[in-house]
C-alpha cells in the first residue's frame, strides 16, 4: 500500500511559532536552578507541589537536577469567572493528598502573569502551617503584574506575549512543544 505524507503536519515546525526560548536553553536553566536547589535544602527534604497541567514538564525536569532527598505532589486549580477574576480568588480543582505542616514546600508553577493565582496558592499553603514556601516559576511575564509575587528560582523573563510549548497550553494543544514559543495568531 502506497504511503503518502501529504496530510502529515508537523507541530513543531508550524508557521504558526515563533521560537522564544530553545530545548537547550530550558535544559542549561534547568541544570543551574537544580543546582542552586541542591545546595539550598541540603539536608532537608522538600516536598515540591507541581501545579497540573502547565508545569508538569518543568517540574519533572526540575526534579532530576536536584541532587538531594525530595517528595512530590499535585495540585490543580483554577480561577473563578472573570467578575471575581480580579479577587485572586480560585478553586482547588485538586488539593493535597497529605498534610504539609511543618515541610519545606517548593511550589512549582510553568509561568506567573498577573501573579493573582500564585498570591493566593501562596499564601493558602502559608496558612497550612508549612515550615517555609519558596515558589519556582519557569517563565515570569513580569510587565502584566498584578500582586507582588516572590520567585526565588526563576527560568526566564518574557515579555508580555502568549506563549506555549514545555507545558503551556492553547486550548489544551501545543504542551508537548520541546520549545517555549509565542503563539502568532492563535485563532489561524
Ligand atoms: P496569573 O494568575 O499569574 O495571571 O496566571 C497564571 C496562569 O495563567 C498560568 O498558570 C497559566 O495557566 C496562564 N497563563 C498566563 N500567561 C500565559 C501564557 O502566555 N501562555 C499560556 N499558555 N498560559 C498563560
Amino acid at each position: 500500500m502506497a504511503t503518502s505524507s501529504a496530510h502529515i503536519t508537523s507541530e513543531f515546525s508550524n508557521p504558526n511559532l515563533e521560537i522564544l526560548i530553545s530545548e537547550q536553553q530550558i535544559r542549561d536553566r534547568i541544570k543551574e536552578l537544580g543546582a542552586q536547589i541542591t545546595t539550598d535544602y541540603a539536608g532537608r527534604n522538600p516536598l515540591f507541589i507541581g501545579v497540573l497541567k502547565g508545569a508538569c514538564f518543568f517540574l519533572s525536569d526540575l526534579m532530576r537536577a536536584v541532587d538531594t532527598r525530595v517528595s512530590v505532589e499535585f495540585m490543580a486549580i483554577s480561577s473563578y469567572g472573570s467578575s471575581t477574576r480580579t479577587s485572586g480568588e480560585v478553586r482547588i480543582m485538586k488539593d493535597l493528598d497529605v498534610p504539609i505542616e511543618g515541610r519545606d514546600i517548593l511550589v512549582v508553577e510553568d509561568i506567573v502573569d498577573t501573579g493573582l493565582t500564585l498570591s493566593y496558592l501562596l499564601a493558602n499553603l502559608q496558612s497550612r502551617g508549612a515550615a517555609s514556601v519558596k515558589l519556582a516559576a519557569l517563565l515570569d511575564k513580569y510587565e502584566r503584574r498584578e500582586r507582588e509575587v516572590k520567585i526565588d528560582y526563576l527560568g526566564f523573563q518574557i515579555p508580555d506575549e502568549f506563549v506555549v510549548g514545555y507545558g503551556l497550553d492553547f486550548a489544551e494543544r501545543y504542551r508537548n512543544l520541546p520549545f517555549i514559543a509565542v503563539l502568532k495568531n492563535p485563532n489561524s
